[in-house]
């Protein structure tokens, strides 16, 4: 379109766009300066490279002066398949075997098995230990070596690991 191509760089484009004025005396510049705006649009690159139908119909929607009629075009001859977006799965990893962050031994078999264990929390977060392995590091560093907060000590007994993460 107009000697654009998709690949070029911001300051090609850019460079391409003053030629394209000169070239036409500066006599169709409003036009040029849609174009212009076009080539720069992300989502209409995007459309261009993919060719994609809903990605065309999104330029149509999304942009503030479509090319409709190249847009048009382009669904009419488009044969390559709408993008779908799959979302990634979220879960739980409940066969993993939690380990202690300050021993690294196992906190229990699973973060769903009820048991005993500690909650750290700092600004870095939190964190999951043997209850005996928190109090001694406890007595040994009440603050965070790296935030510098104090840490708070949950004992957190007869739960698991799982429901902590969801209520704190
Ligand atoms: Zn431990
Ligand atoms: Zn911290």
């Amino acid at each position: 379109m107009l000697g654009y191509n998709a690949t070029m760089s911001s300051l090609e484009r850019k460079e391409h766009h003053e030629k394209l004025k000169s070239k036409y005396n500066n006599k169709i510049n409003d036009e040029l300066e849609y174009a212009y705006g076009w080539m720069g649009n992300g989502n209409f690159l995007d459309a261009l490279q993919n060719q994609a139908p809903n990605q065309i119909e999104y330029c149509k929607r999304s942009m503030e002066h479509p090319p409709l009629k190249l847009l048009e075009k382009m669904q009419q001859e488009t044969t390559v398949r709408s993008i779908t977006l799959t979302r990634t799965k979220c879960e739980a990893d409940i066969m993993s075997k939690p380990s202690c962050y300050l021993c690294g031994k196992t906190l229990a078999n699973s973060i769903v098995s009820i048991t005993d264990f500690s909650l750290l929390k700092c600004n870095c977060g939190q964190q999951y230990a043997h209850i005996s392995c928190a109090d001694k590091h406890i007595s040994n560093n009440s603050q965070c070596g790296i935030c510098k907060k104090y840490i708070m000590l949950n004992h957190i007994r007869h739960s698991n690991l799982h429901k902590t993460l969801l209520r704190f």
